[in-house]
């Protein structure tokens, strides 16, 4: 059975972050914690968030983020959350800061742990209220500002994915102008994330033709904004478009992602080599990709359709090929992998939620040797 659940309210232009006194009242939020990392402080992105609000310099700020939100991290957040007495969150940032926000307000609703939500114990249910929240990008990647899931390093070192249609922020403001002075290389990582949800999402075999269309003009989209916006961030019609691709493609894997995303968590969560998510599925999607294609003829074909490829062109070496134009890695050798470390990626892989809805079913021995293709 198809389900389609879109639920938020999203303002989506430049000049949107104007907005947020009016969202903060519809939501009757008065005293909001911001989540958000010290990059955003430094960046300047903060302070004109707060600037919108009536004594806005007084709010609670959590700016402790790490770059792979951490279940430690949001448990300080979320004790600020209450020695503050604050009624909401505004999570700012990039991925990270906005699932840390989700997550804290996931706490302040239902209470904890976090483990209790884990969707692999039939946790979703325990899911019963969450505090409102408010979520601002500043990365056109993620989407998790209209997206059901967060991932969260669990103290015991798993990447734990928590999904469900509570942990949809009620409120997305959406302003291309905060993303302008975002680097070539975090554009291009994160854009990559955008372009592999929208593809995922795609070929996943959950039915929702909605999600497909929303998928297919996501990657209609990223593929012709990507290069521009990486060449010359300045460039607003290129931002726009990647913002937009961004939130369609979170909109989208309401269908769930597939093995890029098994892998991508599993490397991801090794502590030492504090991998990006987006690099890491630019760098995984062409194999991915490969191994997926037998069956997909017709879904292959919409894709090359919407990426402007010739029919029959091989759609893993198109990948390949932008990757290198926008200067992303060629394989995880690059990226400071070893391999001696697969062991102890695969399992985590298998187990990942994204591997359910990969168009392919995929085992421990497909895991090993697609991370064996990429050394
Ligand atoms: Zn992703």
């Amino acid at each position: 059975m198809a389900l389609l659940n879109y639920l938020t309210t999203t303002h989506f232009d430049f000049g949107a972050i104007a907005r947020l006194p009016k969202e903060m009242a519809r939501l009757g939020l008065t005293r909001p914690l911001i989540a958000t990392d010290k990059g955003i402080v430094q960046a300047g992105l903060l302070g004109r968030i707060t600037d919108t609000i009536e004594n806005g310099d007084a709010l609670p700020v959590f700016d402790g983020t790490p770059s792979n939100p951490t279940e430690t991290a949001v448990l300080e957040a979320h004790a600020l959350y209450i020695e503050e007495g604050c009624d909401g969150i505004i999570a700012l940032g990039g991925g990270s800061s906005m699932d840390l926000g989700k997550a804290v307000a996931l706490l302040a609703g239902s209470g904890g742990p976090l483990d209790r939500f884990d969707p692999a114990q039939k946790g979703t249910k325990n899911m019963t209220k969450v505090a409102p929240v408010i979520a601002v990008p500043t990365t056109a990647g993620t989407g998790s500002e209209v997206s059901v899931g967060i991932i969260i390093i669990m103290q015991d070192g798993r990447k734990a994915t928590f999904a469900g249609p509570k942990l949809i922020p009620q409120s997305a403001i959406c302003d291309p102008e905060l993303t302008l002075g975002l680097p070539p290389h975090l554009t291009a990582a994160t854009g990559m994330d955008a372009i592999t949800h929208c593809i995922e999402a795609f070929l996943s075999p959950v039915v929702n033709p909605p999600a497909d269309g929303v998928a297919l003009d996501g990657l209609w989209r990223a593929w012709r904004a990507l290069k521009p916006a990486v060449e010359n961030g300045g460039d607003r019609d290129a931002r726009w478009n990647m913002m937009m691709a961004s939130t369609e493609g979170a909109l989208a894997f309401i269908k769930g992602l597939g093995a890029v995303h098994s892998m991508s968590h599993a490397a991801g969560r090794l502590p030492d080599l504090n991998l990006h998510h987006g690099t890491l599925n630019a760098v995984l999607l062409p194999p991915v990709l490969r191994f997926n294609a037998p069956g997909q003829e017709e879904r292959y074909a919409r894709l090359r359709q919407v990426m402007g490829l010739a029919p029959g062109a091989d759609i893993a070496a198109a990948v390949e090929a932008y990757n290198k134009a926008i200067g992303m890695p060629k394989n995880l050798a690059q990226m400071g992998l070893t391999r001696d470390r697969l062991d102890e990626l695969v399992p985590f892989a298998v187990s990942d939620l994204a591997t359910r809805t990969n168009p392919r079913p995929a085992g421990a021995e497909d895991f090993a040797a697609l991370y064996e293709s990429m050394f």
